[in-house]
């Protein structure tokens, strides 16, 4: 079959790479001029609750791109395209700032507000520009620096890790509480939550979707909150939809609980 149809394969396959190239650079294109006109690019924030007493205590910041034709788009949807032309850097720029402009006004009206969480690509966390970043973010906004966490996933610190480690030791000493996302999914690796100053782990959502029904998911988010207790970190479970998740969460004693069983990320206008 594919003696006869060689050439049709070919200019097939062919098709479909131009296609996909042509729908990157197009992608690319109007991400840039998304950041340019500086209207099109959003924060929503998804409420972070304490599983003691219930109330909101912080918010992930997570970014939407209201799209002048698709509609809102996903990170899923843009992220990736983000990093590979090095708009991130820009874009992530712009995040940290508005996240903490956000978090200064609710440092302000909200009384248990002690968390802003940002998220950092692998690509940004490796990025010179970085602390920069987040020390003229913190400046510009009057921020205390403890109330902004970042998180970085497992594989943006194993990329180069004594680059890593000063980088992190860098950003603990200017106050900023450090997050490790999607915890358990990565190079999970014991030597780092020794050696790294982290605050914070987030139990990956894979994990608390099986909490209930799979004795494996019920048995690792349990151990990642005794080791988290054991190092004196706090947790935060991610993707909590049912209150049965809660529950269980609430009793292997998880500090915070974010999902659609409290709220979807919502606009700021919404806060
Ligand atoms: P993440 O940091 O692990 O964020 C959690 C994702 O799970 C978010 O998807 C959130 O909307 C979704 N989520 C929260 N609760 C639930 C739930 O109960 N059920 C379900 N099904 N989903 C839930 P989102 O907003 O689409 O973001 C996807 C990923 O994109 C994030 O994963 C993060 O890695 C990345 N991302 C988002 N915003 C930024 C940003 O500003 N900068 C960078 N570099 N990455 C970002
Ligand atoms: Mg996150
Ligand atoms: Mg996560
Ligand atoms: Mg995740």
């Amino acid at each position: 079959e594919v003696k006869n149809n060689g050439k049709n394969g070919y200019q097939l396959f062919s098709h479909e790479m131009h296609q996909s190239l042509m729908h990157r650079l197009q992608i690319e294109a109007e991400l840039r001029e998304a950041l340019a006109l500086g209207d099109q690019l959003k924060l929503y924030y998804q409420p972070q609750i304490s599983s003691s007493h219930g109330d909101v205590v912080g918010y992930e910041a997570l970014m939407r791109w209201e799209h002048p034709t698709k509609g809102m788009l996903s990170p899923y949807d843009f992220i990736h395209i983000a990093e590979t032309s090095g708009l991130i850097i820009a874009i992530g720029e712009w995040a940290l700032l508005e996240a903490c402009k956000q978090a200064k006004t609710l440092s302000v009206s909200h009384q248990h507000f002690t968390r802003m969480a940002v998220n950092l690509s692998a690509l940004q966390f490796n990025h010179a520009s970085i602390f920069d970043h987040v020390k003229t973010a913190l400046e510009q906004t009057s921020l205390p620096p403890h109330l902004l966490e970042l998180e970085i996933t497992e594989s943006a610190i194993i990329d180069n890790v004594d680059d890593a480690i000063v980088l992190l030791n860098k950003l603990k000493k200017l106050g900023v509480k450090l997050a490790i996302d999607d915890f358990g999914t990565g190079y999970s690796s014991l030597n780092y939550l020794k050696n790294f100053p982290i605050d914070t782990l987030k139990i990956d959502k894979s994990f608390v979707d099986g909490i209930v029904n799979n004795p494996k998911d019920a048995a690792i988010a349990r151990t990642i909150v005794q080791l988290a207790l054991n190092l004196g970190l706090s947790t935060i479970a991610e993707g909590v939809e049912y209150t049965e998740q809660h529950e269980l969460l609430k009793t292997m004693g998880c500090d915070g609980l974010q999902g659609y069983l409290f709220s979807k990320p919502i606009s700021s206008d919404k806060l």
